[in-house]
């Protein structure tokens, strides 16, 4: 069975309900929550005795074994029905002792906690005026929780609605009725290669005994992914490998005039890259080629210099970007630039978030040849456009898509040429390994003038810090980031969530302050929104999570706060920071390490040591260490779930070997 097609609905116990807040998690198919691994693990506690209760402070997460008393009671508090009841010692030593237990809209719970009946309660401690309490506690009863004490518990990425002991527990119901799973490997092939097979992979990611199970899953799942990665670029490759094009030119006229009238001059990589362009567009072959350069080296001019040169020459050109608001600053520069300059482009930006009608109408456009630069997200593959005579196709931060798409896509033109951008400052030998099927320019120099951003690494007490800098640049007319890493709270784990940040904001600055917020979950039209009016400097400080990564350009933001930096890879940190540093003025990063580790300010001082992509990467590799169990996934660039190109180099190499 392809359980890519089945729906989630189809695992018991799964309603309608469920299902869309899944879906908000991008997860639909019972393949998708196979693959929705934990984001890190948490040993349960060993139960405390009741006498301890007193000793806890609030906010603490334990487990007690209590037995329920005579005193259930229900209440309505503006219509969220509240359940209530105490519980004392189950094992009847400490018997004044009384912990008050309480549910929000569970009007079930009145059938299950009868008086007598004895659970085990594991949940944060609320401590006030009227004593401790426990909120939603998850309850087990000891034999359960006997279970779960030599288990590690996955801790999921989570939406409101849902619980990672909901998600377990439906991923639980998931492998007792689809499994075994088919597997791609063969017998054979996963005993050489050392791995499991995909069945026990998921079981053991999602629950695992200990942290080695848990390695040794994710090694198996990374394999699969890396696999079908170079299967696919294999594929591509053999299918245009020094074909000839259709879209030969030789007058690189305009983009001449478009250099001579920009206001700076081109960096040294930047005249190099576009001269391996142009002598790539006038070889007869298509072009196939890979441009990596750090954030703001400057890619974006290179790309558009090709585009006016064959839009010159009468032919269209396709640019796709992650992201509907990246595409649209994209689209805003090039129509400015195309103003400005006389450039004679006809630009459309083509996106998801357009109207039926709009889209038609840009359709029609695009296949009489009305515009030559079409700029877009996802929304250019859809089926109905087609292009004129289609010579480039461009995909800015590339990894976003998948080599298959890149293909669908290639096949609506008459294969044009194709130029990959990438920020993701990769070891040039596994740049080998990933782009078999790409020539490569690396764009080492930065654009001059640059000042380089000022970075340090400051703990949670001393975020005031942090704010009074965001106050002084706000003041004096720039704007701020805030990264979070998370969308909304979670009960498990203690990191800053986008949702309620501005909390903290509104108690330093009282109000003097707009900001808004941003993240993956956004429908892409508020995306887009609130990206806009940060660009109008209607936004003061824009709360986000890493979806502000991908490459976004509004150089008057000059402070970067990245809350619990201790969660993220060098290399997507420095990423991060380089969403400021872009305009003339001096810009500055805060690193905020909530581990309260010292180690981390150790890793977290290469980003204030240097400025150099590839430098970080490596130092990256090397500080973390393959093995790291902690946050599971990946947070980075490329499109894998688990896998982590420089974390997981070695498994990389297993799986190129495996398939020549
Ligand atoms: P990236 O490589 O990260 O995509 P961009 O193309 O977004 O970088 O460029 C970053 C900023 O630098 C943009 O505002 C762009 O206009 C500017 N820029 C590009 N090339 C130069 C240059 N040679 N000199 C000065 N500024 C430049
Ligand atoms: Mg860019």
């Amino acid at each position: 069975m392809d359980l890519k097609q089945v729906n989630v609905t189809q695992i018991k116990r799964i309603g309608d309900k469920t299902a869309k807040c899944l879906k908000k998690l991008h997860v639909e198919s019972v393949n998708d929550l196979l693959w929705y691994v934990p984001r890190s693990y948490i040993k349960y506690p060993e139960i405390i005795p009741f006498s301890g209760i007193h000793d806890l402070e609030d906010g603490q997460i334990v487990a007690v074994y209590g037995t329920v008393n005579r005193d259930y009671s229900e209440n309505r508090y503006s219509r969220v029905l509240i359940s209530t009841f105490t519980i004392h010692d189950a094992s009847r030593n400490n018997s004044s002792i009384r912990l008050k237990i309480v549910f929000f809209g569970q009007s079930y719970v009145k059938n299950i906690f009868y008086p007598g009946k004895s659970f085990v309660f594991y949940g944060k401690i609320k401590k006030n005026g009227f004593g401790y309490s426990m909120e939603m506690p998850e309850y087990y009863s000891p034999e359960d929780y006997k279970a779960k004490l030599n288990n590690l518990q996955g801790i999921y990425p989570l939406t409101k609605g849902i619980s990672s002991n909901t998600i377990r527990k439906h991923i639980q119901t998931a492998i007792n009725d689809f499994f075994p799973v088919d597997d791609s490997f063969s017998n054979d092939f996963i005993r050489t290669n050392h791995l499991m097979s995909l069945s026990d992979a998921f079981r053991k990611i999602h629950f695992p005994n200990n942290a080695e199970d848990a390695g040794e899953a994710r090694n198996t799942l990374v394999f699969h992914e890396f696999f079908d990665f170079l299967k696919q670029i294999e594929a591509s490759k053999s299918d245009n490998t020094e074909c000839p094009s259709d879209f030969v030119i030789h007058d690189f006229s305009m983009g001449n005039h478009y250099i001579e009238s920009i206001p700076f001059e081109l960096t040294g990589s930047q005249k190099a890259t576009a001269e391996e362009i142009r002598s790539d567009l006038s070889s007869g072959i298509c072009m196939r080629r890979l441009i990596q350069g750090d954030v703001g080296s400057g890619k974006t001019m290179v790309a558009f210099l090709a585009m006016t040169d064959l839009a010159n020459a009468g032919f269209q050109c396709a640019m796709m970007a992650p992201t509907e608001v990246l595409a649209t600053q994209h689209y805003e520069k090039i129509c400015k630039d195309n103003e400005a300059y006389g450039l004679s482009l006809k630009p459309v930006l083509l996106t998801g978030s357009l109207t039926a009608a709009q889209k038609k109408k840009v359709y029609a456009g695009i296949e009489n040849g009305d515009y030559n630069i079409v700029i877009g997200t996802h929304a250019i593959f859809q089926e109905k456009v087609n292009f004129r005579n289609l010579s480039l196709v461009i995909t800015d931060e590339q990894h976003r898509f998948g080599v298959r798409q890149r293909q669908m896509l290639s096949e609506k033109g008459s294969t044009p040429h194709i130029l990959v951008m990438s920020a993701t400052p990769i070891p040039r030998t596994l740049t080998l390994t990933l782009y078999t099927d790409l020539k490569i320019s690396v764009m080492k120099d930065m654009p001059a003038k640059r000042i380089p951003i000022k970075s340090c690494v400051i703990t949670p007490a001393q975020r005031k810090d942090a704010f009074a800098l965001i106050k002084k640049e706000t003041d004096d007319g720039h704007q701020a980031y805030i990264i979070c890493p998370m969308v909304e709270e979670n009960e498990d784990i203690e990191l800053e969530n986008v949702t309620s940040y501005h909390e903290k904001l509104d108690a330093w600055f009282k109000g003097g302050i707009r900001y808004g917020i941003l993240h993956g979950r956004m429908k892409p039209k508020e995306k887009n929104d609130i990206m806009e009016s940060f660009a109008k400097r209607e936004i003061d400080v824009l709360i986000s999570t890493t979806v502000v990564e991908v490459g976004i350009d509004v150089p008057n933001a000059t402070v970067i706060i990245i809350e619990n930096a201790e969660r993220f890879g060098l290399a997507g940190l420095h990423q991060l920071r380089g969403r400021v540093g872009r305009g003339d003025a001096q810009s500055y990063c805060v690193f905020i390490n909530g581990s309260g580790k010292s180690t981390e300010n150790e890793r977290l001082e290469v980003l204030h040591k240097s400025n150099d992509g590839f430098f970080i990467a490596e130092e990256d590799l090397r500080l973390r260490g393959p093995g790291d169990i902690n946050g599971v996934r990946q947070s980075g660039d490329m499109q894998f779930i688990l896998a982590d190109i420089i974390q997981d180099y070695d498994i990389l190499v297993k799986v190129k070997e495996a398939l020549t």
